[in-house]
């Protein structure tokens, strides 16, 4: 038998995974003063929103835009906080194209306020009550967020923190608690206005993984909000993976330890007085390690509980996360192309309407920002896809489904972006089961929970779990997924876990 070796034995907090909420939380925590360990099982940090190499390629592997790097955005405002600055970046004008197939110009997501207006106006006349609504609720949910609200409340302090984040306008937004997008468009009148309803169902999905009719009202007025100033979504000068090594330099600058390759395997919570967690765990090779945390912050779907805890998970729990629907899988096709076979003027974002393969979200990259040598671009579309069955397939059938499915979006994207079949240099596609294997997530779920009413703020699931000194964030945790929301979800889980020892912790804005 191996002798466990003493790596990150001691860590005072252990942090488990190091994408974009491990690494937020570690450095924040470590930035408190409290003796942090960060361990990720891949060979490099970033999660979903890192980056691979294919030649002379650089592959955003998920996430391909960042919303909360304006000034008081969670991003800016961490790295402000940490004494790092943020990675370079240009803010993406329109945001995203939106092309509903309907043989109609497709729909410009303009930055600038007014030119987004009116091109709402002239997409979908008779709808602007719809809009001024979405406005005023995403206005009481900014100004609620950016006063760190903990939701949904499990503890008299968190109960304080969300009393102290509501406002006037929140209580009145409040009534919209279990309301849907599609009831919002029904309230302003315009609930018969099905290009409009489609466009929604398009661009929620994106972000809140259902579409209108269940995605919560308050979540989803936010998101129709993000491209426009003074907000807005950013395009990284390099690579996504820049976003991740800011963090990491926080997370160094504040003297937090990073772990590549050590992935964790069990949880033991505190036996008798000893007030310590045991996690094991296999490092580079195999090589077994263990730790004896005061507190382990795990960033991984909470549907990976019950295999890490086995009994020490409490039967409700258990059966509360097990009630839990499927999050959704993703198909990920990569490629690249000669630049000059794109359209003039190419949006950097294009999403596209199709019932084969499904509708495609699309991302290419500019010409100097580092995914591709000059006068090339890499184009990343993505689609949805139900994650379990792709696990079920022997492997004949599951290499012809993932053959047709590349050809399927490839063919899109040849419609979308009028490129003759030749034009790809490169072209590959990751399943569930690709994406199982890069994140260690359950079948390969991508997002969270979904923003539906019943999974949405109070009815979430809380970063303050039942059994003390373990807490949650990521993308299952509120607000929700995107490299913005679980920056917001790891603020949260630092800040109980530092109330919990006495330091309160306080990011200015
Ligand atoms: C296709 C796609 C497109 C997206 N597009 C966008 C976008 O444009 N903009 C945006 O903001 N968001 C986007 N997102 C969402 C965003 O990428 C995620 O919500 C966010 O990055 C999740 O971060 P996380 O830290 O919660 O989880 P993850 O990124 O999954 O990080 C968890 C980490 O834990 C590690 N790990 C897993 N198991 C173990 C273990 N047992 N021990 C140790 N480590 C472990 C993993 O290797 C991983 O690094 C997209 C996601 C996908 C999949």
């Amino acid at each position: 038998m191996q002798t466990p070796a003493a790596d990150p034995a001691s860590a005072d907090v252990l942090v488990v995974g190091a994408g974009i909420a491990g690494l937020t939380a570690a450095a924040l925590l470590a930035k408190a003063g409290l003796q942090v360990e960060l361990v990720e099982a891949h060979r490099q940090s970033g999660g979903c929103a890192g980056t691979f190499q294919r030649g002379p390629y650089t592959f955003d592997v998920g996430a391909t835009q960042v919303a909360g790097l304006e000034p008081g955005g969670i991003h800016q405002r961490i790295f402000r906080h940490l004494g790092v600055a943020p990675p370079a970046a240009a803010a993406l004008d329109p945001g995203c194209v939106v092309d509903l197939a309907d043989g109609r110009p497709p729909v410009r997501l303009h930055r600038d306020p007014t030119r987004w207006r009116a091109e709402r106006q002239a997409q979908f006349p008779g709808s602007e009550r719809f809009w001024s609504l979405c406005a005023a609720v995403h206005q009481a949910n900014w100004a609620f967020a950016g006063r760190d609200p903990v939701l949904p409340p499990r503890s008299a302090w968190d109960l304080a923190q969300l009393l102290a984040a509501l406002g006037p306008l929140n209580l009145a937004s409040g009534l919209l608690t279990t309301a849907t997008m599609a009831d919002l468009q029904r309230l302003s009148g315009c609930g018969h206005d099905r290009r409009l309803r489609r466009f929604l169902d398009l661009q929620l999905k994106l972000y809140s993984q259902e579409p209108a009719d269940r995605t919560a009202a308050l979540y989803g007025a936010t998101v129709l909000a993000m491209v426009q100033e003074p907000l807005g979504l950013w395009h990284l000068q390099g690579s996504m993976q820049r976003l991740a090594e800011a963090l990491e330099r926080g997370l160094d600058l504040a003297g937090g330890t990073l772990r590549r390759r050590h992935r964790v395997t069990a949880l033991q919570p505190p036996i008798g007085t000893s007030g310590l967690w045991q996690v094991l765990g296999e490092g580079p090779g195999g090589r077994p390690f263990q730790a004896q945390p005061r507190d382990v912050v795990l960033t991984l779907p909470p549907q990976t509980l019950p295999a890490l805890l086995g009994d020490a998970l409490p039967a409700g729990y258990r059966r509360r996360l097990s009630a839990l629907p499927d999050p959704s899988g993703a198909l990920v096709f990569y490629g690249a192309v000669p630049r000059q076979q794109l359209p003039t003027d190419c949006p950097s974002h294009l999403q596209r309407d199709s019932s084969d393969p499904g509708p495609l979200f699309v991302s290419v990259s500019q010409e100097g920002d580092g995914r591709a040598p000059a006068g090339e671009a890499t184009v990343i579309a993505s689609v949805f896809t139900p994650a379990r069955p792709w696990f079920d397939l022997e492997e004949g059938t599951y290499q012809r489904r993932k053959a047709r499915a590349l050809a399927a979006i490839q063919a899109g994207l040849n419609q979308l972006l009028g490129l003759e079949a030749a034009a790809w240099c490169h072209a590959e596609l990751a399943t569930p089961r690709g994406w199982a294997g890069w994140t260690g997530r359950p079948f390969g779920w991508v997002g969270g929970l979904g923003q539906h009413p019943s999974r949405f703020g109070p009815f979430g699931l809380a970063s303050r779990t039942p059994l003390a000194g373990l807490w949650l964030c990521g993308d299952a945790i509120h607000p929700g997924e995107g490299t913005a929301g679980v920056s917001l979800s790891a603020l949260m889980a630092s800040r109980q876990l530092l109330q919990a020892r006495g330091r309160p912790l306080h990011l200015d804005d």
